[in-house]
């Protein structure tokens, strides 16, 4: 299994280096040079498998070897023991139809444990075998940096620096990364704002000798094995409501377009998914471009959902790639006139190729209220916002053959965005066990100005010791 880049200039790599590799040399991300399928026979056989064991059978075509199957399963083992419920991704019925997957059970509360605690440890392994050390820069607005920060804690051969705005990310948020001790763990609260601190981060990836000396590398969503990893509870939950005899429709509340992209894979690998309900919040370029074909970059409006609030979604470019005919030059000069001036029109061909799987819901801040509201009237289950998004749009944009289930995927604990919550319902979720205590630790952090010199100063002095 070779993976290869969708502007078509890079080298294709194996697994082990894509899981290694952010951005392609090209500037673009990279895919599998072919996908998997499973057949329907295979797919009945997931019926009743544990989480862990689902991964295995998932992810095993995809690895090309890197691995040895029970090394895999003794991996996924370690990643997923430490999420606090059995079932690691359980369904929650919401009515007849409808369902959330709830994806928060690990230590950060959000579903990107999912990809990065299995990350952490590939890192791990593949630097071991290497004999190499990694650098880990990142810049964060709040969930992805103590995912990341909780996924590589006390591995051996890499440490992480995240840079987070000062002042800027919730209480709940920061503590989350402050309190973590572990000696190669390096918080950085910066003088600026978020994209302060992610021009940061591409500055520090676009100075050769800084990047050079101390081998930085990058864990954001870009990575293909985060994606990749998210495509088993597509199949995990689709197999429990009946597939592959059953179709089932996902509603995926998203920024980067990560999360629905690997149920893009989870489709094209052969699971029954009848159709993807891409929700947004107010910062809603998806949902223009799948609907008018207008990805043009807007300003960022802050809403309850701030994980979702960015405008340009990275791993778009992924589709864009198959919606180009899987054209790596053609899909090049797209993205160089995008980058130059902050638009594309996607042309009536390519939106009916993707409206074969994907429809779109953009929720604003009452819609998203609302259903917050109205699913604990009706079920006495209390939503986060994030999640709260993710069900409008399935209530919007459900299938009108009522056989037909859909789950909307639960991406954070509402205790993880309790004041937005307790606005909406009058409901303050209490902290899940492995929370309680975060007030009471200790933090460790650097405040920093917005400044290049500083930071980089910083990071060698850190690296030295
Ligand atoms: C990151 C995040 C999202 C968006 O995920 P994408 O993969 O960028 O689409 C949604 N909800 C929560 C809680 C998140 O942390």
């Amino acid at each position: 299994m070779k993976y290869i880049s969708t502007r078509g200039a890079a080298p294709a790599l194996t697994f082990e280096e894509v899981t290694l590799a952010g951005l392609a040399r090209d500037g673009g991300l990279y895919v599998p040079e072919s996908i998997p399928t499973l057949s329907p026979a295979e797919i009945r056989d997931l019926a009743g498998l544990s989480y862990v064991e689902t991964a295995v059978r998932i992810l095993t075509p995809f690895l090309g070897g890197a691995l040895p199957e029970a090394d895999l399963r003794a991996l996924l083992t370690e990643a997923y023991g430490h999420f606090d419920h059995k079932a690691v991704a359980p369904l929650k019925q919401l009515d007849e139809r409808h369902w959330i997957l709830e994806l928060f059970h690990g230590p950060t509360l959000a579903f990107k444990d999912f990809a990065l605690q299995v990350l952490g440890l590939l890192f791990e392994r593949f630097l071991a075998t290497r004999n190499e050390h990694l650098t880990v820069i990142g810049a964060t607005s709040g969930d992805t940096g103590s995912a990341a920060i909780h996924a590589l804690a006390g591995r051996d051969n890499l440490d992480i620096v995240m840079l987070h705005p000062q002042g800027r990310v919730s209480d709940v948020q920061r503590r989350q990364m402050t309190t973590v001790m572990a000696p190669n763990v390096h918080n950085v609260a910066i003088q600026g704002t978020f994209d302060d601190c992610q021009a940061l981060v591409k500055a520090m990836f676009n100075d050769q000798p800084f990047r050079d000396r101390h081998r930085l590398s990058a864990v954001n969503s870009i990575n293909w094995t985060r994606l990749l990893v998210q495509v088993v509870y597509y199949f995990y939950a689709a197999v429990r409501l009946g597939a592959p005899e059953r179709q089932v429709a996902f509603s995926v509340p998203t920024g980067n377009f990560g999360d629905v992209f690997a149920g893009y894979i989870a489709h094209a690998m052969g699971l029954p998914i009848e159709r993807l309900i891409v929700a947004t919040n107010t910062n809603d370029i998806l949902h223009r471009a799948l609907t008018k074909g207008d990805y043009s970059v807007g300003t960022v409006a802050p809403t309850s959902s701030p994980s979702m609030d960015i405008q340009i979604s990275s791993n778009f470019e992924r589709l864009l790639f198959d919606l180009h005919g899987r054209d790596g030059t053609a899909l090049a000069a797209t993205m160089a006139d995008f980058e130059k001036n902050r638009r594309m029109h996607l042309n009536a061909d390519q939106r009916a190729t993707a409206a074969r799987l994907f429809v779109s819901f953009s929720a604003d801040e009452d819609d998203t209220a609302l259903s917050l509201r109205r699913v604990y009237a009706e079920s006495g289950l209390v939503l986060d916002p994030h999640t709260a998004v993710g069900v409008a749009a399935a209530w919007a944009q459900a299938p009108a053959d009522r056989h037909i289930p859909v789950v909307t995927l639960s991406t954070a604990h509402p205790a993880k965005f309790r004041d937005a919550v307790e606005r909406a319902t009058g409901q303050r979720p209490a902290m899940p066990p492995r929370a309680q205590g975060l007030f009471d630790r200790e933090e460790r952090y650097t405040t920093l100005p917005n400044d290049l010199a500083a930071v980089e100063a910083f990071i060698a002095e850190r690296m030295a010791e």
